[in-house]
């Protein structure tokens, strides 16, 4: 019978199925379960965390639902329990939705192989976590920075900070990684972007052209 599973994408790293976001036609999210040093980690909430809910616990005890940002609580809290951690400035807004268990501040890592990196842009709490699997450096950017066509496009709110976002570029610019992983795809496009340093440094430059030209949405 066919039923929702966790995709495998890379080593230690699986995609829940794909949800749709509500006020976008085309655009799905996702939720992340990562194998980490430290245990089962997942990034970005969204209601399929539930509907494979039987799956990541076969996987493991879920250690933390790491949040990028408050909008991922229009779901609600999940009801598989997992502590949730988000940057303490997104926490009040996050608060309004679902429960929050522990709130991060500064850059830090949680164990050897997965850091939180504060990107402050599109929320005043947006954060990034950035994952080694060993093979793969991966950076988990909510929907700050997503992929339409093939490019990497930012996503400006009324909320969102301009400034920051060019310093999250100019971050992103010296960071290794060569995987991005937002919490929304186009339907039918890989949920990650593998990427050489070349092709890293091609999208960083267009993005920072267009933010500084005056972009904003998710379409521009
Ligand atoms: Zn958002």
């Amino acid at each position: 019978m066919d039923h929702p599973q966790l995709e495998p994408l890379l080593t230690g790293l699986h995609a829940t199925p794909s949800v749709p976001l509500p006020f976008m036609d085309g655009v799905d999210l996702h939720s992340f379960v990562l194998e980490t040093e430290q245990g089962l980690v997942v990034i970005y909430n969204t209601p399929a965390i539930d509907t494979v809910g039987e799956e990541i616990s076969s996987l493991g005890k879920p250690r933390r639902l790491l949040i990028n940002h408050w909008h991922e609580g229009m779901s609600g809290t999940p009801s598989m329990n997992i502590p949730t951690f988000v940057h303490s400035r997104d926490q009040a807004q996050l608060e309004s939705t679902m429960r929050v268990d522990g709130t991060f501040e500064d850059q830090q890592m949680i164990g050897d192989d997965l850091e939180v990196i504060p990107s402050l842009a599109h929320t005043p709490g947006a954060a990034f976590y950035l994952w080694n699997n060993g093979e793969h450096k991966i950076l988990f950017v909510g929907d700050s920075f997503w992929v339409e066509n093939g490019v990497w496009k930012a996503v400006l709110l009324g909320e969102s900070n301009r400034k920051k976002f060019l310093e999250t570029l100019e971050h992103m610019r010296d960071l290794d990684f060569d995987v991005l992983a937002p919490w929304p795809a186009q339907r039918g496009r890989p949920a990650i972007d593998v990427i050489t340093e070349k092709q890293k440094q091609k999208q960083i430059d267009g993005l920072t052209a267009r933010i500084k030209a005056g972009a904003s949405g998710p379409s521009s």
